[in-house]
């Protein structure tokens, strides 16, 4: 068995170190000793992973208890057994790693739900119609949810098929040294699913596009520049996000 070194001596601070010591403290160590910087140095790479084991125990108030009393042993008794590689170093911090370089070890599959476009729609009014109100009635293209496959883009009856490339997760790691980067999968471009069946109707869009006459209603005293806005008017939502508004910018025409 390793003698273990202790969190606060890897770390280089005091017993009553703050959170805020505690976090510049392992930044500077993460970067001193990062894998990337040091290729093939396995001493490196063991100051690496003590500085995260170290981190990990005491920015939780918890843990750093249960070590402050009872040290080491303590921690395995509860359950605690440092980590297992590289890869469980950069998924617990995630939003340190992002700032240190850039990116997150974490994954996070990103959502197939999206909420659609807003629209704008250009309209001139004489100054007697901005002056009194007007009602009138404008012609949009616009995208709407498939009356088909009801914005699931797969034929009726069928379901769309979790990626196998990417596990339905959206993701990919990639290695890159002792990193796992993750990327958006390209097989399914990150939605972690992928329609195996497509609605004839709308080719798997899950939307069409389609002419829709929308009355609008312009009260009195409006000028240019003014901007009435429909909730829901706008392009449909992906996969049933929700629906983007319309915008209508208004512009009078000189008396
Ligand atoms: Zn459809
Ligand atoms: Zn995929």
């Amino acid at each position: 068995m390793t003698i273990k070194r202790d969190y606060y001596e890897i770390l280089g601070v005091g017993r009553d170190a703050s959170e805020t010591e505690l976090k510049s403290a392992y930044r500077k160590q993460a970067i001193k000793y990062h894998p990337d910087k040091n290729p093939g140095n396995k001493a490196a790479e063991e100051k690496f992973k003590e500085a995260a084991e170290a981190y990990e125990v005491l920015q939780d108030p918890q843990k750093r208890q249960i070590y402050d009393q009872y040290g080491h042993q303590g921690l395995e008794g509860a359950g605690f057994s440092g980590f297992r590689g590289f890869e469980d170093i950069f998924s617990s911090f995630g939003g340190i790693f992002e700032d240190l370089f850039g990116f997150s070890g974490a994954s996070r599959s990103q959502s197939r739900t999206q909420r659609g476009s807003d629209l704008r729609y250009d309209m001139r009014l004489s100054f007697m119609e901005a002056a009194f109100g007007t009602e009138t009635e404008i012609d949009l293209e616009k995208t709407a949810t498939c009356p088909e496959c009801e914005g699931s883009a797969c034929k009726p009856g069928t379901y769309p098929e979790n990626c196998r490339h990417c596990q339905g997760t959206g993701q990919v790691s990639r290695s890159q040294g002792f990193f796992t980067v993750r990327t958006t999968c390209p097989s399914c471009r990150g939605q972690g699913q992928i329609i195996t069946n497509p609605c004839s109707e709308c080719s798997g869009a899950g939307k069409v596009l389609i002419h829709k006459k929308v009355s609008v209603k312009i009260p009195g005293g409006v000028d240019t520049g003014s901007r009435l806005r429909l909730t829901g008017e706008g392009e449909a939502g992906s996969f049933n996000g929700p629906t983007g508004d319309l915008y209508v910018f208004i512009h009078v025409e000189p008396h």
